[in-house]
């Protein structure tokens, strides 16, 4: 049989509704997949095979009783583990919340059930999503399948890296900061942080609410919209959702785009990667684009006050564990409540303890002026920005991550230096903005990816630029593995 777990969404759905496979023997494939090869990748931190090959059953019957079937009938997602699935433990790849399994679905996991699609297993990261290389999770790091000595970056490295090695056909992640992109650009997948808004963030454990998303993963760009056309839109348990202008088109609705590189960006690259996002802007001026160079100079401010803002807003939200309404077993007899206290949140990794301390710090009075009060006006800044130079071009490009993936272990006892490979992902965070990566190319073997961000619900014309790019670039699918 044909190697079904190859097979891009679309592909799954209309083999498994023609009946020229049953969604059973494609998900029977998958599993067997995941066994073969997670023990050396680490992607998944639970794998749900029974429960999944129950509903491909359930799929199948249907089909064959003539009754309809949703848009992802079939299609296996992989899930990042902080997006809470009814009666399917959700760690956070944390010790806090080993033992947690939420009792309700969140919204985007309700609208892919909706639609036929099979929950495969939940996902590593780095603990509650605070990371850019899935070192810091309880679980161990997830390994990149292009090369197992490697980073996937992080946070949702589990979600990239099971869809490079077609462990799942396509996977959620969260992005807050760059989490969904830098693991797709690590691994040469395309991974896609929507406007702020799109989609519900109902369900999704919250890290930094006002500047996190769920998005999708998949191997190529029709795959990431797929996904959209289902996840996005208004949800009336979280109130900062908008309507979606899906369905997005799978065709190129404009092929003439305005392009700006940012120079900043590109030039403060590692040589190979800002060399390859060179050759990019060659391609798309070579596709009849119209391209230029632009440069920001505020960008210089938006990591710091990436952090400032990521870390005020987690030291509040991970105040609620305490280890009461939910948590691992610990009696609080024999302690009173600050030792009881302590000893719990001493159950924190050591970087989700900084963040804890420093975001607590900048809230503080005295220095909520000096730093988180400074870090919202640079916010606002750069979103003032960015808006004019959407009023010139439809899309705007840049390297996803500033250099190559790096050995695990390498930067891991330097905090400030993992920092730093968010410079280029953090800006569509701050300004609500929307921003995919997908594969540009490699250099040692190693994944480079672009990435291409748009105004705040101008979805369509990054899959456009995108779409172009990945018909005419044609880059090396997955990993020989
Ligand atoms: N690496 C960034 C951080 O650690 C982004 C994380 C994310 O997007 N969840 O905050």
């Amino acid at each position: 049989m044909n190697r079904l777990y190859d097979l891009p969404p679309h592909e799954v759905v209309a083999g498994v509704k023609n009946r020229h496979f049953s969604a059973e023997e494609y998900v029977s494939q998958i599993r067997e997949r995941i066994l073969k090869l997670d023990a050396n990748i680490n992607a998944f931190v639970n794998v749900n095979s029974d429960e999944a090959i129950n509903v491909a059953r359930k799929i199948d019957s249907k089909i064959n009783a003539g009754e309809k079937v949703g848009a992802l009938a079939g299609v296996a997602v992989g899930v990042k583990d902080n997006i809470s699935t009814k009666g399917l433990r959700t760690t956070c790849a944390s010790k806090i919340l080993g033992n947690y399994v939420p009792p309700y679905d969140a919204t985007v996991i309700r609208k892919l059930k909706e639609q036929d699609a099979i929950i495969i297993g939940k996902l590593n990261l780095d603990e509650f999503a605070m990371g850019s290389t899935t070192e810091f999770s309880k679980f161990g790091p997830t390994k990149n399948p292009w090369n197992l000595d490697y980073v996937t970056g992080g946070s949702s490295g589990g979600s990239a890296a099971a869809v490079a090695a077609a462990e799942c056909t396509v996977s959620l992640g969260s992005d807050t900061g760059g989490s969904i992109r830098c693991p797709a650009s690590f691994c040469s997948v395309a991974g896609f942080k929507p406007t702020y808004g799109l989609v519900s963030r109902f369900g999704l454990i919250a890290y930094s609410n006002s500047l996190e998303q769920i998005g999708p993963i998949a191997r190529t760009v029709p795959g990431i919209i797929s996904l959209m056309n289902v996840i996005s839109g208004i949800d009336t348990n979280d109130d900062t959702t908008r309507k979606a202008d899906a369905p997005y088109s799978q065709e190129i609705t404009n092929s003439r785009l305005k392009i700006a590189l940012i120079k900043d960006l590109t030039n403060g690259a590692q040589t190979e990667v800002s060399k390859c996002i060179y050759s990019a802007m060659d391609i798309f001026s070579s596709a009849n684009c119209i391209c230029d160079e632009v440069s920001l100079e505020s960008l210089e401010y938006a990591l710091a006050s990436y952090y400032i803002i990521a870390m005020a807003e987690a030291s509040s939200n991970l105040a609620r564990y305490d280890n009461i309404r939910y948590g691992f077993d610990l009696d609080p007899d024999g302690y009173e409540w600050n030792s009881y206290y302590s000893k719990v949140r001493s159950n924190f990794g050591e970087e989700v303890k900084r963040r804890i301390i420093v975001g607590s710090y900048v809230l503080s009075s005295g220095y909520y002026g000096r730093y988180y009060l400074k870090a919202q006006k640079v916010r606002a800044l750069l979103k003032q920005q960015f808006k004019a130079l959407y009023s010139k071009y439809d899309v705007i490009i840049s390297p996803t991550m500033p250099i190559l993936p790096f050995k695990i272990g390498e930067k891991i006892d330097d905090p400030i230096k993992l920092y730093y490979v968010d410079v280029d992902t953090v800006v569509s965070n701050l300004t609500g903005m929307p921003a995919i990566s997908i594969p540009a190319g490699f250099s040692h073997g190693l994944p480079i990816g672009l990435q291409i961000m748009a105004d705040e619900f101008q979805e369509q014309k990054i899959f456009d630029a995108a779409l172009h790019f990945e018909k005419s670039a044609k880059i090396q699918g997955r990993p020989a593995i």
